[in-house]
């Protein structure tokens, strides 16, 4: 095949957890049980005749590990299949996965709006990168549906998203964006990093496209960096194929691996992040310190309801504000021995960060406080450690 058709080896009725395990399997001649590294560069073929068909596109088959690796696709057709999408195309990293969605819909002239609130990086790729070609950018809440009919302008073409945001844990209603983006003609993306699809699956509630940092929890164990786009055959097997086919920010062999090793383990590891998260957001929410906490599996959060009916948990990530602000911040995120202090997330081991002045310090004060980043944030990414012990940790510092 010269670029990952849609999986047939898939039952329709499958859950998640099955579709995880057994999805996408491709074995070799040996018979492997467990996925084989494919680590080559590129593929022989039979006779200059072969050689001339595959390029031609007139068979399908194996070239170049650029854009046809067996294990990078074993990789892209487990995950599409968990999302419910036709195709899935791995990239080099989840910025990758972004920026080749963004070359593969825009040209200049466009328009898109964009959810106030998204990844840092993402941010910094639209202002400073996107923003050079012609491009104009509008930026509305995500959870203010309305906002979004209202951007729309006659060149728009593209709605991203993320669901829930980093760090406050606010949510899109995606089916109502959805709607929205078909009524007036435009591509909804939704950044699914958080949930993953064992928690969310954007396209069955009517996004077009899904996009994710591989390097989170679909990995799960903090080891290599890699995104995905998933969605249709058109738009993500042609259109997005065709921008890492020919611009090449591609995912290796290894990494894949990697991450479809991942794959086979997220539902139950996610539902373990989200119950030990549900635990650690519940005490903080009871401590005098903590002004307010993030998390939408409580029902003082303004979303719960919606985050109840469009994920199937509440994920791992939980922030809350101190009232003592930065020094306070500070204090505790040093009082921690257990939490590993890094930006990362979405690992086995439990981080926490100071958002304002690590993944938001580069937006600058004024986009951090239209987005509601306050001096005391602090951001938890539950791992898979005991929750008491992380309790423990964190009433050390509080
Ligand atoms: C980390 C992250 C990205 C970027 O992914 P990389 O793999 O670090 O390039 C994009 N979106 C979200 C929501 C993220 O958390």
């Amino acid at each position: 095949m010269s670029k990952p058709d849609r999986p047939q080896d898939i039952d329709p009725n499958w859950g998640t957890a099955t579709l995880g395990v057994r999805a996408g399997e491709m074995r070799s001649e040996f018979g492997e049980h467990s996925a084989a590294i494919h680590a080559t560069s590129s593929f022989v073929f039979e006779s200059a005749e072969a050689a001339a068909k595959r390029f031609s596109g007139e068979e399908p088959g194996l070239i170049y590990s650029r854009f046809t690796n067996p294990t990078v696709q074993g990789f892209e057709r487990k995950l599409a299949a968990m999302e419910g999408g036709d195709q899935a195309v791995a990239t080099a990293s989840g910025m990758s996965a972004i920026l080749s969605l963004l070359l593969a819909t825009l040209r200049a002239g466009d328009h898109l709006v964009a959810a106030k609130g998204l990844f840092g990086s993402t941010t910094g790729l639209l202002n400073n990168i996107i923003s050079r070609f012609d491009i104009a950018i509008t930026y509305v809440a995500p959870s203010d549906t309305d906002a979004w009919r209202q951007a729309v302008q006659p060149n728009t073409r593209l709605f991203m998203v993320e669901s829930p945001t980093n760090p406050l844990c606010e949510l899109a209603d995606i089916a109502a964006l959805a709607q929205i983006a078909r009524d007036v003609g435009v591509l909804l993306a939704v950044d699914n990093c958080f949930c993953t699809p064992a928690l969310q699956q954007p396209l069955a509630l009517g996004a077009h496209v899904v996009l994710h940092s591989a390097t989170k929890f679909l990995d799960g164990q903090g080891r290599a960096v890699g995104g995905a786009v998933v969605g249709d055959s058109k738009l993500v097997g042609e259109d997005v194929f065709g921008i890492i086919r020919t611009a090449g920010p591609c995912m290796s062999p290894f990494n894949a691996w990697v991450f479809l090793k991942g794959l086979e383990t997220l539902d139950v590891r996610m539902r373990a992040h989200c119950q030990r998260a549900e635990q650690v957001a519940g005490w903080l929410a009871e401590q005098p310190a903590v002004d307010r906490v993030y998390y939408t599996g409580l029902s003082t959060h303004p979303q719960h309801a919606l985050a109840c009916r469009q994920q199937s948990g509440h994920g791992a990530i939980v922030a809350f504000d101190l009232k003592g602000g930065q020094a306070a911040a500070f204090n505790l995120i040093n009082a921690t021995r257990l939490f590993s202090i890094t930006a990362n997330l979405g690992d086995v081991r439990s981080t926490i960060t100071h958002p304002p002045t690590t993944t938001h310090y580069r937006i600058g004060p004024e986009l951090r406080a239209a987005a509601g980043i306050q001096d005391g944030l602090v951001r938890l990414s539950i791992g898979l450690e005991d929750a008491g012990d992380l309790i423990a940790d964190l009433q050390r510092g509080l």
